[in-house]
């Protein structure tokens, strides 16, 4: 197994994530096949790996039960539990804190009352890593609010030696996680991102990367690395270009390669579900095989030939043009991911910003005339504004 170094600790590379384990149904609910889990657990542990992750909400609050008794079995010394705290999914009004359309009936007073049960449940005195879970655009408030207190009671935990390194997780916009680094100086140890070759380019992912690892000199936590799997079953034609550069080389070890050639990335998480995958993983976080100039000129050649992508370069020529004052680019930026790959609007968008609202286009075409790569952004902005429409229904 690859070590990374962090402070006083060596962690492995490739991390186990705990929030796509094996279920089976039980009295018609999906549960968590624990023995199943336990086997992948064990595979885990016995083969180097000693970051395991998971979150208040995965498994509808399962993962932490499941992980916290499965690592019980083993020296507390040997291994690094990290969970999360829901304030993505939490509200905060008239003194009051809620979830949003989450666990409607779970009531709390503080942060506190969910983090005394996080640990209860994983068994544990302390996390090793704790994290804020999505700091993004529309939980930045929440999490920024003064009279709550959510970084301060976090700061309290880690003074107490409940938590030994805290962080957050991220999947919002570069410019969010600069300003949340910014604002708390010193205070985060580590941002957990979504990053994989292709969300490198398709969700701006290398751009965060670059502001943790290069501008505040944090390293980063991966999720996501292979897209959910989308990485592993590649297009047809994607997947022949691989074959040919390396005809014994299977999909998924291009993508956790590409790792390789980060040096800020500390630990690549992984939600391995079934035994296969993780003996596979493990085979491939034994060595070192970082991808060489070509075979890294290969995976963008593969990513721009997956992203059918409005060829916008964000100079924002248009912007100063447009009357209506759209954030063009980012408009564009967000347009490009709901096509190809699925929404990520719900965190991305700020819906209550008049300059993120592409129905307010009046379709004058001052942003066509002045665009040097001539896109007719009247037509994609009237395309966005009924897809939105269309998912508020
Ligand atoms: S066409 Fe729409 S986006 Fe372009 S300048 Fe006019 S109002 Fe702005
Ligand atoms: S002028 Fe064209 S390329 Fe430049 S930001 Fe606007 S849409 Fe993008």
């Amino acid at each position: 197994m690859l070590y990374k170094a962090f402070q006083d600790k060596q962690i492995s590379l490739l991390g186990m994530g705990n929030m796509r384990l094996p279920t089976k149904e039980v009295d018609g609910a999906n549960v968590i096949d624990w023995e199943k889990g336990k086997e992948i657990i064990d595979y885990a542990y016995k083969n180097g790996i000693n970051y395991f992750d998971t979150a208040f909400r995965y498994h509808g609050g399962e993962s932490e039960l499941f992980i916290g008794d499965a690592l019980s079995r083993y020296p507390r010394d040997t291994w690094y539990l990290a969970s999360k705290f829901p304030g993505h999914m939490m509200k905060y009004e008239d003194h009051k804190l809620g979830f949003k359309g989450y666990l409607s009936n779970f009531h709390c007073d503080a942060p506190s009352d969910i983090f005394g049960e996080q640990l209860e449940k994983c068994k544990v005195d302390h996390f090793d890593f704790y994290l804020l879970h999505n700091v993004c655009e529309s939980s930045f408030d929440f999490y920024t609010n003064e009279e709550l207190g959510v970084v301060e009671y976090f700061k309290q935990m880690k003074a107490e030696g409940k938590i030994t390194h805290l962080g957050f997780s991220s999947h919002g916009r570069a410019e969010t996680i600069d300003a949340f680094l910014t604002k708390y100086k010193g205070v985060f140890e580590f941002v957990q991102i979504q990053l994989n070759y292709l969300d490198a380019k398709l969700q701006d992912a290398m751009n965060k990367y670059k502001v943790i690892y290069e501008k505040h000199g944090i390293p980063v936590i991966v999720m996501e690395p292979v897209r959910g799997g989308r990485l592993i079953n590649l297009p047809e034609a994607s997947e022949k270009k691989l074959k040919a550069a390396a005809p014994e080389a299977t999909t998924a070890s291009w993508a956790f390669r590409y790792f390789q050639n980060l040096p800020g990335v500390m630990v690549v998480l992984s939600g391995m579900t079934a035994m296969e995958q993780i003996v596979e993983n493990v085979e491939l976080f034994s060595k070192e095989q970082p991808l060489s100039a070509a075979e890294l000129a290969l995976l963008d050649e593969i990513v721009d030939d997956m992203l059918k992508l409005v060829p916008c370069t964000g100079c924002r020529y248009c912007t100063e043009e447009c009357p209506m004052g759209l954030d063009i680019p980012k408009l564009i930026a967000l347009y490009n991911e709901e096509k190809n790959e699925g929404s990520m609007l719900a965190f991305n968008m700020d819906t209550g910003k008049e300059a993120e609202d592409p129905s307010r286009c009046v379709g004058c075409g001052a942003c066509s005339g002045i665009c040097p790569q001539n896109i007719d952004v009247p037509s994609i902005m009237q395309e966005f504004a009924s897809i939105l429409e269309s998912k508020k229904k």
